[in-house]
Order: structure tokens, then sequence, then C-alpha cells
């Protein structure tokens, strides 16, 4: 029977070819981050369609900026970045051990076993791991949380530098954790991130409360407050726009004039109405007329105006406070409390910094060039999101490749009493989990064969699953006594959705493209077929 006419405009490859064009993108894609794993791995400059660089050591930030077109490609990627967003780090991870266990799994394919028999292994294999991952966990204390939250740097920016964002990132994630409902919780949306160019790197630091670009509507309002009490205004302390807010029918001078003294009365009940409430501090998202500020120093307010209403939005969890449409809307009960309010000048920008009880921290990321600052600052975001992964489930693994080298050495053992095909599927999970390890001492320059051989004979004779790759000593070590740790969720994360994606590619068996016209500049063609005008 001739093909439906439905797919005459398509490419299709079926079947066994089907799979191996689909690992193969797998694998290309997986080489393109393989050598930034770890602390000794190399970073890659990325260069856009516009020719804005970007240096970086994140697997996800090089998956994301590159051109990807194959679709399989893409499931990887996105399992890279489900990673990143749901634990914040291991997405380099994700995409070896997906590539590696789509490559493990076409020799099986090869040698006559089905891949849905691999894919039902797979999932069994990785359904062990999660059983098997509790014991292998420690309870995290202080200063393993540091540990931690500085391994998930590694090989991010230089050393000092790794322990000075992990620092802030543990302070400020012990600052913004709360126990609500017999749980702790800590939101890292709590945390506000501002940039300065012009310092250097290592005065980024982290300061109590949030800091936001303000300058304070009149320089004879208070500078400094302690405690008091903050309104904040989801509109403003204006006139009203007469073009869109009102109909005047104006007969003589006069009605404008009473008009406009209507208005400039109703701004002053405004005013009055913040000192009833015994407001200290004013915010607003739209503007705060000019002739209100001489009664806004009067009533000792200090006053912001312009304020963004994402800004506004934190101040409000901050303080307890509730956004108010307007200032004549507003009752008690709206009002939220602060511990001190200032002014203070950051080279040539204002900044007004509010401490609240709950009021999060701001976090100053600083750096020579905006590249530098914006590595920072993801770098950062990076810390903070495993940080707070940590207050709530403050659990550990080994890191160093120790963890992966543990689970493969159970699952082995395990494979051995299933008694199907799907045991040959099993093994191979088992070499895949150790595929990072091998690219840890890969991109330390070591012999990955005879480095994993060291550590599994090393973790089986002194039966301590935490001996693993200590790419800085180079030597295998405890991992948790040498401080490489690793949150269990990361790794949890890791092997399930790795686990997924590889599944996924392994039961498509029919690809179908649609056929796409390929338009080629005018010039670029000239020059392919050699007829380009000589232009030296
Ligand atoms: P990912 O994007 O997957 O997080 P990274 O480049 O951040 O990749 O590397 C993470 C890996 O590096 C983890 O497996 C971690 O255990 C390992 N690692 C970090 N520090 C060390 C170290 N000092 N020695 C060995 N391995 C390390
Ligand atoms: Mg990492």
């Amino acid at each position: 029977m001739s093909e439906a006419p439905i797919l005459e405009e398509t490419d299709r490859t079926t079947g066994r070819d089907a799979l191996r064009k689909n690992i193969q993108a797998a694998i290309a894609l997986a080489g393109a981050v393989r050598s930034t794993l770890g602390p000794k791995g190399l970073d890659k400059l990325l260069v856009d369609d516009e020719g804005r660089s970007m240096v970086t050591n994140d697997g996800i930030t090089v998956l994301e900026s590159a051109k990807v077109e194959h679709p399989i490609a893409h499931m990887l990627i996105s399992a890279s970045a489900t990673q990143d967003q749901t634990v914040r780090d291991g997405t380099t991870t994700t995409v070896l051990l997906a590539a590696e266990w789509l490559q493990n799994a076409w020799h099986l394919v090869v040698q006559g076993v089905h891949p849905a028999t691999i894919a039902r292994g797979y999932r069994i294999a990785e359904q062990f791991c999660r059983d098997a991952m509790p014991e292998l966990c420690v309870e995290a204390s202080k200063e393993q949380i540091l540990a931690a939250t500085k391994t998930s740097l590694a090989g991010k920016l230089h050393t000092q530098m790794q322990s000075v964002i992990a620092n802030c990132a543990v302070t400020a994630a012990e600052t913004i954790a709360m126990g609500s409902k017999g749980k702790i919780v800590a939101d890292p949306t709590r945390v506000k991130v501002v940039t300065r160019n012009g310092p250097t790197i290592d005065e980024s630091n982290l300061i109590t409360g949030l800091a936001l670009s303000k300058k304070r509507a009149h320089r004879d309002m208070p500078s400094t407050l302690g405690a008091g009490s903050i309104l904040l205004v989801d509109g403003g302390l204006e006139l009203r726009s007469m073009s869109t807010d009102v109909k005047l029918n104006v007969t003589s001078t006069e009605v404008l004039q009473s008009f406009r003294d209507a208005e400039h009365e109703r701004l002053l009940k405004q005013v009055e109405k913040l000192s009833e409430l015994g407001i200290n501090v004013l915010a607003c998202r739209e503007g705060i007329d000019d002739a209100m500020h001489s009664h806004l120093v009067k009533a000792g307010i200090q006053s912001f105006r312009r304020v963004a209403k994402s800004d506004l939005e934190l101040l409000a969890r901050g303080c307890g406070a509730l956004l108010v449409p307007s200032i004549h809307q507003a009752r008690e009960n709206d009002v939220g409390v602060f511990i001190k309010s200032y002014c203070e000048r950051w080279g040539d920008s204002e900044q007004w910094i509010l401490e609240a009880d709950e009021g999060g921290a701001t976090f100053v990321a600083t750096g020579s060039t905006e590249t530098v600052v914006s590595e920072v600052e993801r770098c950062f975001a990076d810390a903070l999101g495993v940080a707070c992964k940590l207050m709530e489930s403050p659990k550990l693994v080994p890191g160093g490749g120790a963890t992966y080298i543990a689970l493969a050495r159970r699952l082995r053992r395990f494979a051995e009493t299933v008694p199907g095909r799907e045991q040959l599927a099993i093994e191979a999970f088992a070499d895949g989990l150790e595929t990072v390890p091998r690219v840890l001492a890969e991109n330390a320059g070591m012999d990955p064969i005879d480095t994993l051989l060291q550590i599994v004979s090393l973790q089986s004779t002194q039966n301590d699953d935490s001996i693993g790759l200590n790419v800085i000593t180079r030597v295998p070590e405890n991992m948790i006594e040498c401080e490489v740790v690793e949150p269990s969720r990361v790794l949890e994360q890791a092997i399930s959705g790795a686990c997924e994606a590889s599944v996924a590619v392994l039961r498509i068996d029919d690809v179908l493209w649609a056929r796409q016209e390929i338009s080629v500049p005018e010039d670029v063609q000239a020059s392919l077929d050699g007829t380009a005008p000589d232009r030296r």
C-alpha cells in the first residue's frame, strides 16, 4: 500500500533507525556540556547572534543558549531545565545520565533486547535507587549546609568568591526560613537581589532588610527612622488628571480654581489621614504631588514614590502590611510595622533600606563589568535555591561521585535477583550512574577507568559508601569528611528526571519530520555557488 498522502511533505524514519538517530542527538548534546562537570570543569564562551558574549560553566545556561533544533535534544534540555527549577543544581548531571543510559540501551538493542524491555528495566532500577537513597543520606548540620551550598558552586567563579556567595546564601536562607504548619518553609523569592557595577566582585554582600534603589521624595524628610508603621499604596498622592478622570464644564476661571482648591483639599485630607493612622513611612506605586511634600515633611513622614509593584509586594510580606488602592481607603489593619527604615548612598545611587521582622534580605551583586555581575547574580540565585531547599529538608549525600558508585554497587547486586531480560537493563542503568565519577575524573585529567575501579574497591573493602573522588586533592577520600556534600534531592531529581527522559526516547519508534523550505540569503547562496563578487 502506498503512503498516505498526508505524509507527502514529511520525512520519516522508523524503528531501529529512528532510535539510533535519536540517541545520537542525545549523545551529541551531552558532549556539549560534558567538559563543564565538576570543579575542574572548563568554561564555555557563548556568543549570541547579536555578538553578545558570556563565559559560563553552568550546564543549563549553555544548553538554553544553544540553538538546538533536534526534538530529542529539546527533551533532554527540558529535563535539565526542570532540574534547575526544582532543585537549582545538577543540570549537567541530568543530561549526562540521560545520554549515557540511552547509549547503554543502544548496545542492548543491538544485541536484540527490545527497547520496551529496557524501559521497564530502567524504571525498576530508578525505583530501586529511590528506595536505597535514605540509607545513604546524612542529616545536615549547619556547617554541612554551608559546605553543600559551596559544593553547588564548584567550578564557578573563584574559590574565595564561592565562600562569600555560599555564606551570603545560607545567611539569607536562614533569615527567611519560617515555620509553617509544623514544617520549615524558605521561599527564595523573599530575597531581593540588586546589582551594582563598579566595585570589585569581592564587595558583593548581604544586607538585612530590603534595599530599594529609591530616593525619599524630599530631602527634609527624615533619613533614618527607628521602629514605626508603614503604609503601602497601590496608587498615589496626586491631583487627578483632568483628561482621564473628571469631566468639567468650565464657565469661568473661578470654576477651575475652585476645582483645584478642592483637589488640594482632598490631598491634604489624605495626609491628615496618614497622621491619624500614625504612619511614619509611606510608599506609593504612583507619584506624590510636589505640593504635598511640605505637609509630609511637617508630619515627619518618610515618603517614597514610584515604587515598583513587585517591591511593594515584597515590602508587604516583610512588614505584614496590606497593599491599599488609595490612602483614603486605608484602615488600621492595612498598616505594617518595621524595625528600621533608612536611606544610604551607594556610589552614585540612593538606596532606601527597610528592616522588618520578616523583612527578608537583599544580596548586593557587584562586579567590574556587566558580564561579571550577571554571573555573580546567577551563582547567588543557584546557591540560594540550594540553601533554601536544605533549610526545608536538611538531607545530604556524599558528592564526588560517591553516591552514584554506592547506588551502582547496590543495583548490580539487585540485578542478579531479577530473572528476565530486565536484568541486563538494570546493569546498564548501574553502568550509566558511574558516568558521573568517570567524567569528574576525566575533567580533572585523571584516568577515568582506574579511578573508578579504585573507588569501587575502596568502598567495598572499607565498607564505606562515602568514598568518592576529591578532584582537588586528586585522591579518593571520604567525601563527608572533606565536605564535598550535596542535597539528596539533587541526586534524586537528577536520576528520576534523566530516567524519565531516556525512557521517553526509548519509546519512540517513528519520527515524522515536516519537510521545511530552507531559505538561504542571496549573498550566501552566491558564495556557495562561487558566483559572489570578489571583495578583496
Ligand atoms: P551540575 O550542573 O550537574 O551541578 P557541576 O559542574 O556543578 O554540575 O558539578 C557537580 C558535580 O561536581 C557533583 O557531582 C559534585 O559532587 C562534584 N563535585 C563538586 N566538588 C567536588 C570536589 N571537590 N571533588 C569531586 N567532585 C566534586
Ligand atoms: Mg552544580
